[in-house]
Order: C-alpha cells, then sequence, then structure tokens
C-alpha cells in the first residue's frame, strides 16, 4: 500500500478515476502514514474516523460515475481553519478545547469537491513565527533533519506559521495540505520542506472561518508535492464568498490552462534590492541558476528595482501587530475556549490572557497596541500605511516592466530548532523577501529548486500580477521542469 502515498494529488485523482484503488484504500494508507509519522508533530488532531466516512461517499460517488473535482483526496487541514465540530486551536492554549459550529469557507469548498480531512494541522500560535516553535502543541520536526550526516543531530525547523501543513506534505502524511500566509507563512515553510506553496491574490481566497491573525494581509491558500497539485488546489479553495466583505468577485480561471502554453517571451523581474547582507552564496547561485533556467524557457530577464524593499519588514509588523491587537481582543474567556478565574470580570480577563497566549503572542499584541495608542498612532500606524502604499506602487512600476518576479523564498535553508529563538529580531528578518508580497497584496508561489551544502531544500518565489496566478502557476511549471527537484526527506512515511 506504500506506493498509493507516492502519488501526487493529479496521479491519485487519475487511479481513482481509473479504479485503481478506491478513496476508502488511499485514506487508509494515509491514516497508517499519519501514524507512522507522529514523531514528527504535524498534526494536532488526527481524524480517522472522519477520514473514512468522508472516503466511503466518495467511493459512492465514483461507483455512480458522479466524481468531484478532489474527490476522496486525504487533506490536512492547518489548525487556522475552523472545522465543524472539530477542534480548532490556532495553535494556542486559549482555544483549547474550542469546536466551531461552523466550517471555514475554503474547507467547506475543499469538501464540496469531494475531499477528506485527515486532521487538524500544527501551527506557531495564532500563526505568529517563521519556525512552528510558538505552538502551545508543541514544536514540528522539519522531516529533512538528519539529511546531512554531519548535522544528524540537529533537529530542524520547518519553519511556520504552516509548519505543520508542510512537513506534512513532505513527509508524505498527508497528500497536500491547506495553508495561510500573512507574511510568508505558506512559502517559507514550503522552501524548508521541498514543497510547493502559493499565496493567492488577497481576496481569491475567502478569510470567512479563518481564525484572524492580520485581516488586510491573511491569505489561505494550497501546500502540495507540486505545481500542478498546486493548480488543481486552488482551484478548489478560491472564489468569491459574499460573507467575507474583502472576497473579490471575479471568475476563478481553470489554473491547470496555465500549465500547458509555455513561457516563451514573458518578461521576468529580478529586483536588485532582493540581495540583502548576510544572505548565503548558495541562495544567490540558487537564484542565478533560476535565472538562466528561465532564459534557457524562453523568457526574458530585465533588472527591475523594488526601491521600499528595506522598509517592508518594519512596515509588516507595525500592520500586522496592530491588526492581531485588534482581532485577539475577542479571546476574552467569555465566548471561546479556556477560562481561567478571577475575583472580578477584568482579572478574569487579565488571568485568562496572560495564562491563554504565549510569549510572542503577548509580544505582538503589546507592540500592536503601542503602535494603535494615540500619541503613536501618526508615527507609527500612520506612517507604516504610507509605506505599505509605496511599496504596493513600487510593484505596479515594476509590472509596466515585467510579467512576474523572480526571486528566493528565504534568506537561508532550514534552521535547527532553538537557533534564532533568543533574539525575535533575528526571527522576523527570515520574512525580508515573502511580506512585501503580502503588503502590496500580491500572488506569489514558492517551489523548491536546488539543495544547500547541508542537502537541504532551497526555494525560489515567483511573484505576480494581482490574480494572475495563471501566469504564477505557468512560470512555476516551467521552472519545475528545469530544476527536476526529485530528493525526498530523509524521515518520510
Ligand atoms: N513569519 C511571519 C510572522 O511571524 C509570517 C507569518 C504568517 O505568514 N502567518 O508574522
Amino acid at each position: 500500500m506504500s506506493s498509493l502515498i507516492e502519488l501526487t494529488l493529479a496521479q491519485a485523482l487519475d487511479g481513482l478515476k481509473t479504479k485503481k484503488f478506491t478513496a476508502t484504500e488511499l485514506t487508509q494508507a494515509y491514516i497508517k502514514a499519519t501514524e507512522k509519522c507522529r514523531s514528527l508533530n504535524a498534526y494536532i488532531v488526527e481524524t480517522p474516523e472522519l477520514a473514512l466516512k468522508q472516503a466511503k461517499e466518495s467511493d459512492a460517488r465514483y461507483a455512480s460515475g458522479k466524481a468531484l473535482p478532489m474527490d476522496g483526496l486525504p487533506l490536512g487541514i492547518k489548525d487556522l481553519f475552523c472545522t465543524d465540530n472539530v477542534q480548532t486551536t490556532a495553535g494556542s492554549n486559549i482555544l483549547r478545547g474550542f469546536k466551531p459550529q461552523y466550517e471555514s469557507t475554503v474547507t467547506a469548498q475543499l469538501f464540496r469537491d469531494g475531499a477528506v480531512m485527515l486532521g487538524k494541522l500544527n501551527l506557531d500560535e495564532f500563526a505568529m513565527g517563521s519556525a512552528n516553535i510558538t505552538s502551545a502543541y508543541g514544536n514540528v520536526i522539519n522531516p529533512w533533519s538528519g539529511s546531512d550526516p554531519a548535522n544528524a543531530v540537529r533537529k530542524l525547523v520547518p519553519g511556520g506559521s504552516s509548519g505543520g501543513s508542510a512537513a506534512a506534505v513532505a513527509a508524505r502524511c498527508a497528500i497536500a495540505a491547506t495553508g495561510t500566509d500573512t507574511g510568508g507563512s505558506i512559502r517559507q515553510p514550503a522552501a524548508f520542506t521541498g514543497i510547493t506553496g502559493i499565496k493567492p491574490t488577497y481576496g481569491r481566497c475567502s478569510r470567512w472561518g479563518i481564525v484572524a491573525y492580520a485581516s488586510s494581509l491573511d491569505q489561505a491558500g494550497p501546500m502540495t508535492r507540486d505545481v500542478r497539485d498546486a493548480a488543481i488546489m486552488l482551484k478548489s479553495m478560491a472564489g468569491y464568498d459574499p460573507k467575507d466583505s474583502t472576497s473579490v468577485n471575479r471568475p476563478v480561471p481553470n489554473y491547470l490552462d496555465a500549465l500547458e502554453g509555455g513561457i516563451a517571451g514573458l518578461r521576468i523581474g529580478i529586483p536588485k534590492e532582493y540581495r540583502v547582507d548576510g544572505m548565503p552564496a548558495e541562495v544567490e547561485t540558487l537564484w542565478q541558476q533560476g535565472i538562466k533556467m528561465l532564459q534557457d524557457a524562453g523568457a526574458e530577464i530585465v533588472d527591475i528595482s523594488l526601491p521600499h524593499t528595506k522598509y517592508a519588514l518594519a512596515t509588516y509588523y507595525i500592520v500586522a501587530t496592530a491588526e492581531c491587537s485588534s482581532n485577539l481582543a475577542r479571546y476574552d474567556g467569555v465566548r471561546f475556549g479556556q477560562r481561567e478565574a478571577g475575583k472580578n470580570l477584568i482579572e478574569m480577563y487579565e488571568t485568562t490572557r496572560a495564562k491563554g497566549f504565549g510569549a510572542e503572542v503577548r509580544r505582538r499584541i503589546m507592540l500592536g497596541t503601542y503602535v494603535l495608542s494615540a500619541g503613536y498612532y501618526d508615527a507609527y500606524y500612520l506612517k507604516g500605511q504610507k509605506v505599505r502604499n509605496a511599496i504596493a506602487r513600487d510593484f505596479g512600476q515594476a509590472f509596466k516592466q515585467c510579467d512576474a518576479i523572480l526571486t528566493p523564498t528565504a534568506p537561508s535553508d532550514a534552521f535547527a530548532i532553538g537557533e534564532k529563538q533568543d533574539d525575535p529580531i533575528k526571527m522576523w528578518l527570515n520574512d525580508v523577501f515573502t511580506v512585501p508580497v503580502n503588503l502590496a497584496g500580491l500572488p506569489a508561489m514558492s517551489l523548491p529548486v536546488g539543495l544547500s551544502a547541508n542537502k537541504l531544500p532551497l526555494g525560489l518565489q515567483i511573484i505576480g500580477r494581482p490574480f494572475d496566478e495563471s501566469t504564477v502557476l505557468g512560470i512555476g511549471a516551467a521552472l519545475e521542469a528545469a530544476a527536476g527537484f526529485k530528493a525526498l526527506p530523509p524521515f518520510h512515511a
């Protein structure tokens, strides 16, 4: 049965359609795989009974010739998506035991299309982090740990915040997974684990029913084994939702069509500002290789400038903390999850929030309330909004000269658990190439292109124009074909 979990989502769909195996068999293989991978701590909750029930329904549809677009595919769901009657924690103690009575729009659409849920995947608390070390449910281990014998004992982070999603897909204990990306949380963990992840344009996928971190930046997206799988899964996840006022009412193209056309004549921008101090030479080398691959595939390379890039991290941490301090005000011990006793109402709020939130979340709430406070609002928050607009304008200008942009995804390969942990700024620097995209609301994808000297995956990022996921996927398909990245992590199901 182990060969079933080797299939990509597209191959599995094919096998199901041609009745080579059933959805129940595929799901059983993945349930075994999740058990085998428990040491990675990728899942917070496994839902095997639900998965088997959904698989059975899927088999009935296959039998009656009424199969759906994602029928019988066993997915892991990031535990930031509210799932009806299945515990949803956002990686936080404050939501321990919270069972929503509703389904997020994105997961509802995946289930509408026949997908099966294996369980809820670990993440940084409220999606705040780059290493999956802020989860109240423990670190996730990167399945690439130990891939370099010289570093065999180093336990590596899978990246974050969608660390459980990335680890599960890389280790083959989910055929694909959902992620969310506020400042890089799909793309950076995808890069650290050798998988593909796309953050769609802001407004492309509904945010309804996803636990909010920073509402003007958050987007859901697929995390998959390859570009084709991302195209299939994005089609199901995307679409207008009247329940989310920032959802955009535009038709969702058939993303698979985008993979066929080739990239001849497309102009790829290379931003000179994406060379940061201290970036390892191997990341620069990989970037140059990626440029060459796209050139060989017929693209034209153009130098571009994104002059406000250097302000992006500071701006992000003003905007994101401001919004999170407001979004997380709702966790007061009354409406959701955990409550701690107090002598009066105020003390109950205080003890609940002090005990319920971890250190990183508290740090960000404090920063956010600070930048929003009367004396500092103009100096920080308003200025941050202006710089945000300038960053978005940079991209607008650049897209007059090019059709998409190629950059590294992260400034390093996966680091060890414990590294960067004593210094939040060092951790935040890891997001340097991903946050500008969220500030500008653009689509961007990371895919694995090579290995580092430590034999760990390195990813490149393709950034597109608003709502032009198709071009991003098309370029991704070309880069994937040229890079031929086939390496598997040393630990997998
Ligand atoms: N690492 C970034 C942060 O900590 C991004 C997280 C995300 O995209 N959710 O905020």
